[in-house]
């Protein structure tokens, strides 16, 4: 499987990207703004406002890293756990939950490929930026599919690919030259910074994911890009 630009043994990856993650815990939610510009908090806004999480609905954040994504969730009234590989992003998280006064979570150390929940538990999985570091996808998915409830719904929000002709120059600039600057910067940490930017590169194209969305077992899926394919929400029912 790749790693950034290298081609590594599948445990290899997992260990690594997990190294990348302790790394940039701390340094994670500043890092979004200043690479983004803020614009994560605009596009995880729209994919809340997707799932459309119900009060009393439980949702499963997987890869949910420092909570961006679960305290808006919890916001609504849902019931959400928030799930990640990663022990460092988890803590930044727990910190930040109490610093704002946001409880009813539940936070859980769980790799995706292999939950520890039984069948049918959730009535939505989510993953933000989360799926392009798994290292074995379909096998997540399989796991997406298995522990939501029928009627149940996943979403995913995702780097993609650029499509408006004259951007993507101007973004494989800026990524490629600019992120891994920023990361130096920012978070002192360039090579970090290198492996997320070449980990969107080789993710697949909108067509592609979906259709491993749906080779997993998800019917009805749909694939939203937006600002031209630079980010995409895809989604799909367990029916
Ligand atoms: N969802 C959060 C957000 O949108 O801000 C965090 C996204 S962060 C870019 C990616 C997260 O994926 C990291 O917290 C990392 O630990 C987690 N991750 C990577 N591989 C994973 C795996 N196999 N299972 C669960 N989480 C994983």
């Amino acid at each position: 499987v790749s790693f950034g630009y290298e081609d590594v043994a599948p445990d290899e990856k997992t260990r690594r990207v997990g190294g990348v993650f302790s790394s940039v815990a701390a340094k994670y939610d500043i890092m979004n703004d200043a690479m983004s510009g803020g614009m994560h908090r605009l596009w995880k806004d729209q994919f809340v406002r997707r799932v459309k999480p119900q009060p009393g609905e439980a949702v499963l954040d997987m890869a949910g890293g420092t909570g961006d994504i679960a305290f808006r969730m919890a916001a609504r009234g849902a019931e959400v756990v928030v799930a990640d590989i990663n022990q460092d992003m988890l803590d930044v998280g727990i910190e930040r939950a109490m610093a704002r006064g946001i409880d009813g979570l539940s936070w859980s150390c769980q790799n995706a490929e292999r939950l520890s929940y039984p069948d049918r538990q959730f009535d939505a999985y989510t993953i933000a930026f989360g799926i392009r570091n798994v290292t074995d996808i379909p096998r997540a998915l399989r796991e997406a599919h298995r522990v939501l409830k029928y009627g149940g719904r996943f979403f995913c929000l995702e780097f993609s690919t650029m499509t408006f002709p004259g951007m993507k120059e101007a973004y494989d600039f800026y990524s490629h030259k600019l992120v891994p600057r920023i990361g130096k910067a920012v978070a002192g940490d360039e090579e970090s910074y290198r492996y997320l930017v070449e980990s969107i590169r080789r993710f697949p194209p909108m067509a592609e994911f979906e259709g491993m969305i749906r080779t997993a077992g998800f019917a009805r899926t749909r694939v939203e890009p937006i600002m031209g394919g630079l980010v995409a929400i895809h989604s799909g029912w367990k029916i």
